[in-house]
């Protein structure tokens, strides 16, 4: 729990945030994202749609607080739309509305969020967006309720870690929906803490709105989770285009092909982009070991936690050494 509080603390740094942006993808961070570039992310995407894999793109940014970096987020999403689109690929897009500047102004964002709405409704493509923390709940539900008035193209993430879960499901049924544990830290008032809580309420959610018959979009890499929903899906005589699994690039890759070899609809997560510290570091809280993608080759398990430590200190001595170069 100690080594999760740890990572958590760290994706929210905005000094440590900005100096990854500049150092490239360090740390194993290339192994779980796609490229810094759209060509990279395209390449990858491609290679997983060969393999009989859709995918959803993140142009990778959260938190963003100027308006100029809101709108070049923007910008680049409104280009991956067109590669998708040029390239012919199986894709769709994934968004962070605080990348599209909900922390600057709720219009702004939603005006953001709007154009890349009606920029992929023109080519058919989704867009999903997704869930942050608690505070950018509710504000992010009232957007997908003003979005959807205009366009059908659009949807959301419930997190099964919160109490109200279920509530908020049945809520916006209605909508194509990503079920996921949640990867945010919530206080207890009103979040399941313990795995075994969260397990039993996402097991809860998925198979209420299978049975629900609504197309339902399973995000997770717990193979106990997803075992237990094919022998669900079977039981229940629910066809394989009612559902599909989800996992993030780069993540039990064996077991995402195998999925898709057996004829699930398959769905990886591919983000790409220089801005990848915040969503890396949320990877190594939800499962330490994934600090095996850091220096996988040199250290055994044992010293994961000085790993985590030296994960942080890397880019804090990179950054120190660049403001001293700097002040000379
Ligand atoms: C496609 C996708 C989209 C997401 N979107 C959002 C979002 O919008 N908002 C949000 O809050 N969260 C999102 N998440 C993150 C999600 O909420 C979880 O934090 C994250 O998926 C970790 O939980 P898990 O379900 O994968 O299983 P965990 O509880 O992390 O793992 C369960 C078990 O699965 C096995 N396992 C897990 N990973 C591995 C691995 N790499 N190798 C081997 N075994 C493994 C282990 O046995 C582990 O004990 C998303 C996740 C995915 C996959």
């Amino acid at each position: 729990m100690m080594l999760k509080d740890f990572f958590m603390a760290l994706s929210q740094n905005q000094l440590l945030n900005s100096a990854a942006k500049k150092y490239g993808l360090k740390l194993g961070a290339q192994s779980v994202v796609a490229g810094t570039n759209i060509d990279e992310a395209i390449k990858s995407i491609k290679e997983l749609n060969a393999h009989g894999i859709s995918c959803t793109v993140d142009n990778l940014g959260e938190f963003v607080y100027k308006e100029e970096e809101a709108n070049e987020a923007k910008e680049q999403i409104l280009k991956v739309i067109e590669a998708i689109h040029a390239n012919n690929a199986d894709a769709h897009i994934s968004l962070k509305p605080t990348q599209l500047g909900l922390d600057i102004d709720y219009s702004f964002c939603l005006n953001n969020i709007r154009e890349i709405v009606h920029k992929a409704s023109q080519y058919n493509m989704f867009v999903n967006i997704d869930m942050e923390d608690f505070k950018h709940l509710q504000p992010t539900f009232d957007l997908l309720d003003e979005l959807s008035m205009e366009y059908d193209n659009v949807g959301t993430v419930i997190q099964a870690y919160f109490h109200k879960a279920q509530e908020w499901l049945e809520k916006y049924q209605n909508y194509r929906i990503r079920l996921v544990k949640g990867a945010y830290k919530e206080p207890a008032e009103i979040a399941y803490q313990d795995k075994k809580d969260i397990d039993a309420n996402y097991i809860k959610l998925i198979e209420w709105h299978l049975l629900n018959g609504k197309f339902t979009s399973i995000a997770t890499h717990d193979h106990r989770i997803i075992n237990h929903v094919k022998q669900f899906v079977k039981k229940h005589n629910i066809p394989n285009d009612k559902f599909e699994f989800q996992m993030l690039y780069g993540f039990r890759k064996d077991m995402q092909l195998q999925l898709a070899k057996e004829g699930y609809n398959f769905c990886t997560y591919v983000p790409f982009g220089n801005d990848w510290y915040g969503y890396f570091m949320r990877r190594l809280a939800e499962r330490p070991q994934n600090l095996n993608l850091v220096v996988k080759q040199v250290f055994n398990k044992k010293t994961n936690t000085i790993l985590g430590v030296a994960a942080g200190a890397f880019i804090l001595g990179r950054l120190t050494k660049d403001q001293k170069k700097k002040r000379k």
